[in-house]
């Protein structure tokens, strides 16, 4: 799929949707020709026949949306400071999922196929991105990753806004490196912003009730807050919370991916709970405490 979305943008997928495994990316067509993100599937390549890229823009380094980089040799390629070290070395890319602190498989994400990515150049919050026609205003949006960043189109009010993507499953923070604190921030920088019109990784264009679809994404992450408080009225251990299936509240096959991530997005959670001194933490179990 190579769709003209708006003026000079098109949505890119090489899936029927944009469903993880699958993404969307985004191809501006300016004077600097420009991908934003690039996606796992590497028969992506084949869409953009006839069509040059000077320049990879990458939203966080997740294989979803950085897996083509190292196909464009050609291409300048930036991305955040934080996120980078994921992006160029397969050890890293690990540690940031957590895949040796919680014991996984190390070839658990193997199917993620881990390349290098040709990395040439860095963006901070609030820099601008010149296309020509086209300035994105980069707009650090850490919790996804740590270096997940949001790229706004100020003049029409349009945001591309990476995995911070507005699906019904909500915010995604599964990995050892992810922030509920953050993604709260993130979210909140984002609604304050009111953009017209998102681009997002996984749900595509949305141009109606957007302030609204970001507002009903944020409650998300608090039901799931509010499940994982509720559990926790009796002691459990991680393992017992696990299995109540909180985040992903139908696990796919095979299981233990699932149950990897379920585990690791409770982690993270708890951190934020425990902080917040709404549960407690006694030998190998969770329980709320009493500002609960
Ligand atoms: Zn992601
Ligand atoms: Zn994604």
């Amino acid at each position: 799929m190579f769709e003209n979305v708006f003026e000079n943008i098109y949505m890119l997928s090489t899936g029927k949707g944009g469903q993880f495994p699958y993404s969307y990316c985004f191809y501006i067509d300016d004077e600097v020709k420009t991908l934003i993100d690039t996606p796992l599937d590497t028969s992506f390549i084949q869409l953009l026949q006839g069509h040059p890229v000077d320049m990879i823009i990458n939203t966080h380094f997740h294989r979803d949306h950085s897996g083509c980089n190292h196909l464009f040799p050609e291409a300048r390629i930036i991305a955040h400071p934080a996120d980078i070290p994921a992006m160029q070395s397969q050890e890293v890319f690990n540690q940031y999922y957590g895949l040796d602190k919680y014991g996984a498989q190390k070839d658990l994400l193997s199917w993620l196929s881990f390349h290098p990515s040709p990395i040439t150049n860095v963006f901070h919050d609030g820099d601008i991105i010149d296309l020509g026609r086209m300035q994105l205003e980069v707009i650090h949006t850490p919790g996804h990753s740590p270096g997940h960043c949001a790229f706004y189109w100020r003049e029409k009010e349009l945001l591309f806004s990476g995995d911070l993507d507005l699906t019904a499953f909500g915010p995604w923070y599964g990995n050892e490196t992810s922030d509920v604190d953050q993604i709260i921030t993130s979210l909140e920088k984002l609604i304050e912003l009111n953009p017209r019109i998102i681009l997002s990784g996984h749900k595509g264009m949305i141009s109606e009730g957007v302030q609204n679809r970001l507002k009903k994404y944020l409650d998300k992450l608090y039901d799931n807050e509010d499940k994982i408080l509720q559990s926790l009225s009796r002691p459990r251990t991680l393992e017992e919370l696990t299995y109540d299936k909180i985040i992903y509240s139908r696990w796919g096959k095979p299981e233990h991916i699932f149950y990897f991530f379920e585990k690791v997005s409770l982690v993270v959670h708890l951190r934020r709970l425990l902080r917040l001194g709404l549960v407690d933490n006694t030998g190998e179990k969770y329980v709320t405490a009493g500002k609960y």
